[in-house]
């Protein structure tokens, strides 16, 4: 006897407000028309018109099941899981278990999901187990994982410079060749510019990821900016344009999957962070102009309206100098902030000059007290977050460990269709919600182990000027030292003044007045 294909239809209260597609005839036609094209023959419609997903009282679905005890079903056909079920967890038990058990092939079509296609099916139910496995998966993660259907599965096909794929596919150091990516990082983090490495690379005759000899600046760029380097899988980092469009464009970072602590570390994560801030500062490009470069252009705000100072070319009567955009473009009502490129130079000059005078008179207690200036308290923060974040990640094992226990409970019969989904769903919910609060966390605690890092940088800057007398500023000066210069309203300025019209902040350690009075 010929095995039936069923073709699986269902439409609720709630799949009606959006839109046509969704309707039973609609999704009839669709299935009708799949099955034709790809051959499947002796098909049979079953619809359920008027019911929830979310559970499986459903007359037809029923029907379905008991034709698959049968033995009466070769293939389902669905349009895609979530007309089969909104339970993941149940569409799972269905679908591995007992679709599998009587060898019935199941495929939905828009999930790209056919059990035909083996171990490698993106079934929602391997995710829901690959989820109770994975850790640090927040909300969002668990969102994008449950619609996208990948959950710790890495979509990035070939590793960056500095890794190897081992003979399971996963990522292993490239030993010399991650020694160039850690080369990269420390000359950049020494001072160098993206060209300068590029140039240093070339001429060493380091090879590109490709084989050439030719380092280009993006090439650099791209691996300065890398977060698979310390140790993370990152997914979504592109994604297509539609279902049926297969061109790829990159996605903002906010919708990227990160996956912590997949593969070895090449670069520790505190020291990526420092690129990743030194980076962003980098991109205030020095304009060109005819006289002096505006060397503070991306480093001076106005500190009445927010909005940045740009440069502005000096001509008979004005040399080089900076003025509120928000003014100039009439973006706020503010008032022009005129400062002149000669006198920002000399006050920052003196400001710097102070602070390496007095690093250079008692190195020790200029370090105390930049370290004391927050450390203390931070430290002892850090260490109260991470107790909480230790406790939280023990109730969520325990939790794993009790969905576990229920999802054997069901396959023992133990529990019935029923309670087994109220209690999976519970600790799911359980489970989810712990995991925002770790995952809040741990960004909190994240960002604070990269602020001490800084101030620890900031100490190595003071080092390395130490015995060098600055006599200008220019833009990598700047980028050691300076975080954002605050610029006051035009009526309180005077060229003679010391340096109460502006508020210099300093990298990491922010306004330190004593030192710019
Ligand atoms: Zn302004």
């Amino acid at each position: 006897m010929k095995k039936i294909t069923a073709l699986y239809a269902r439409l609720s209260k709630d799949d009606e407000l959006q839109g046509d597609s969704n309707s039973i005839v609609n999704q009839k036609i669709f299935l009708e028309q799949y099955a034709k094209e790809h051959f499947f023959s002796n098909t049979l419609f079953y619809a359920d018109d008027g019911y929830t997903g979310v559970d499986f009282n459903r007359p037809q679905i029923q029907k379905l099941f008991q034709d698959v005890q049968a033995g009466l079903i070769g293939t389902v056909i669905v349009k895609d899981l979530s007309r089969f079920g909104r339970n993941h967890l149940m569409v799972g038990y269905y679908t591995e278990m007992m679709f599998a058990e009587y060898g019935v092939r199941f495929i939905s079509i828009l999930d790209n999901v056919d059990s035909a296609n083996g171990e490698d099916d993106l079934t929602p139910f391997k995710n829901i187990l690959n989820e109770m496995y994975a850790k640090d998966l927040s909300k969002k993660q668990l969102a994008a994982v449950r619609s996208r259907g990948t959950n710790g599965k890495r979509l990035a096909p070939i590793p960056p410079i500095g890794y190897k794929k081992d003979e399971n596919g996963d990522w292993i150091i490239d030993e010399p060749k991650a020694a160039i990516v850690r080369r990269i990082y420390q000359l950049f983090l020494d001072g160098e510019s993206i060209n300068g490495i590029a140039t240093i690379l070339t001429n060493d005759n380091v090879p590109t990821a490709r084989g050439n000899s030719v380092w280009n600046p993006s090439q650099v760029k791209r691996i300065l900016v890398c977060p698979e380097y310390c140790g993370d899988m990152v997914n979504f980092k592109m994604r297509r344009i539609s279902f049926k469009n297969k061109k790829q464009i990159p996605n903002d970072p906010s919708e990227w999957v990160v996956f912590r602590d997949t593969q070895p570390a090449i670069i520790d994560r505190t020291q990526w962070q420092l690129v990743q801030d030194k980076l962003a500062r980098i991109q205030r490009t020095v304009p060109r102009t005819k006289h002096a470069p505006a060397v503070f252009t991306g480093f001076l705000y106005c500190a009445d309206c927010g909005n940045k100072l740009y440069a502005r070319q000096g001509n008979e009567h004005f040399t080089l100098h900076y003025v509120c955009s928000g003014y100039a473009k009439k973006k706020a009502p503010c008032t022009i902030h005129f400062i002149s490129d000669n006198v920002l130079r000399r006050r920052v000059l003196k400001a710097i000059r102070n602070l390496l005078d007095e690093f250079r008179k008692d190195e020790d207690a200029v370090t105390t007290r930049l370290q004391g200036f927050r450390q203390n308290s931070w430290q002892k923060e850090i260490n109260e977050k991470q107790k909480t974040i230790d406790a939280i990640h023990s109730d969520i094992l325990d939790l794993e460990r009790k969905l576990r226990k229920t999802y054997e409970d069901r396959i023992a019969d133990v529990l019935d269709d029923t309670k087994f989904q109220i209690i999976s769903d519970q600790f799911i919910e359980e489970r989810r919600a712990l995991l925002a609060v770790s995952d809040q966390l741990e960004k909190e605690v994240a960002i604070l182990q990269s602020t001490s890092a800084q101030i620890h940088s900031f100490i190595e800057v003071l080092k390395k000027y130490r015995d060098i007398d600055v006599k200008d500023v220019t833009q990598p000066l700047l980028l050691d030292f300076i975080d954002k210069i605050l610029i006051h309203d035009a009526k309180h300025f005077r060229e003679s003044s010391d340096s109460k019209d502006i508020d210099i902040y300093f990298r990491a350690v922010g306004c330190l007045y004593s030192f710019t009075k």
